[in-house]
């Protein structure tokens, strides 16, 4: 009897270490939403960033041939700078940045990184340049410092812990009965869309790529936790540059460009006060998110005087 239970504890450990394995697997073609279309080419050279200025040049792109989502996109992150994507849903914002991450190759134009064609360099070395925060992050089934660490799995317990303090988590991880070792993810302790998100923010802190691809969430965080986000994303997009594709408004005030798509075509592009002044469709959807914030704020007062 002995003999016979060893063997079977052991395969009762293989086989939850291969589970582990393969939600894990399963969660980054998630995560990343993976395709297996494209490939590196024989003779492809690692990237190398020098500054990471990052260029989009007449790129047009589309899942279905019958559908154009992208009609010519043109566009330059200087080195350090942030340029924000925003427009209405379904607008192909997402899909600017899964064609930097090279899920995807575009059909025609170029998109390059200090020159760099993307579809010339090892997808390894690609995506290790680029700090990606998704829109829906998906934890591992694993402790919370596992899913910092995940970003630089050498780092120390300090470093993950520094991480987590900037992205504006520390103290929440801190105040959890068993702290940086709480269980997350789908069997553990479930976080909020907002938590979720600054355990990614944390994730790329460690990583410190000098490319940042930043998706926001759509979920309606409330202004509280939307404040503390924004804090930890200018935490780590300070000097490095940044591609953010913003549904909050309030986010994108200082980006050095703002680019509103429609269609799959840059319908208009400038800063912030430029594009108040102009009045067009990013005025209208400013005043329309000022408008849902102020009730919102409304609603929240009269809750606390009730
Ligand atoms: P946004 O982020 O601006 O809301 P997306 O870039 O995600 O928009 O999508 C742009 C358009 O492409 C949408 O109409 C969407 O339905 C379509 N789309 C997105 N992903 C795919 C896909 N994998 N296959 C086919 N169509 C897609
Ligand atoms: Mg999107």
């Amino acid at each position: 009897l002995m003999q016979l239970s060893i063997p079977l504890n052991f395969i009762g450990f293989v086989y939850r270490e291969i589970r582990q394995g393969l939600t894990d697997i399963e969660q980054m073609f998630d995560l990343l939403d993976v395709s297996a279309e494209v490939t590196d080419k024989p003779d492809a050279k690692p990237l190398e960033v020098d500054q990471g200025t990052v260029r989009f040049h007449d790129v047009r792109f589309s899942y279905d041939p019958e559908r154009p989502i992208l009609k010519g996109i043109d566009f330059e992150i200087p080195a350090g700078n942030t340029v924000a994507v925003v427009g209405p849903s379904g607008a192909g914002k997402s899909t600017i940045s899964r064609l930097l991450f090279r899920f995807y190759d575009a059909q025609s134009g170029e998109i390059t990184i200090d020159g760099q064609n993307v579809k010339d360099v090892t997808q390894k070395s690609l995506r290790a340049a680029i700090g990606m925060v998704p829109q829906d992050t998906v934890l591992f089934n694993d402790t919370i410092a596992y899913n910092i660490r995940y970003g630089r799995p050498d780092a120390t317990d300090e470093e993950v812990r520094k991480a987590a303090e900037m992205a504006q988590i520390g103290a929440f991880i801190e105040s959890l009965p068993e702290g940086y070792d709480t269980m997350v993810g789908e069997r553990g302790l479930k976080l909020s869309g907002g938590e979720k998100q600054r355990v990614a923010i944390a994730r790329t802190i460690l990583k410190a790529p000098p490319i940042l691809l930043l998706d926001e969430a759509t979920s309606a965080l409330d202004t509280h936790t939307e404040q503390e986000i924004q804090a930890a994303l200018d935490t780590v997009s300070r000097g490095r540059t940044t591609l953010v594709i913003a549904h909050r408004l309030s986010t994108v005030i200082n980006a050095d460009e703002i680019i509103v798509l429609k269609g799959g075509e840059i319908a208009e592009r400038g800063r912030h006060l430029a594009l108040l002044d102009a009045g067009g469709l990013y005025a209208e959807m400013w005043n329309r998110q000022r408008e849902a914030t102020e009730a919102e704020e409304a609603l929240r007062k009269a809750r606390e005087t009730d």
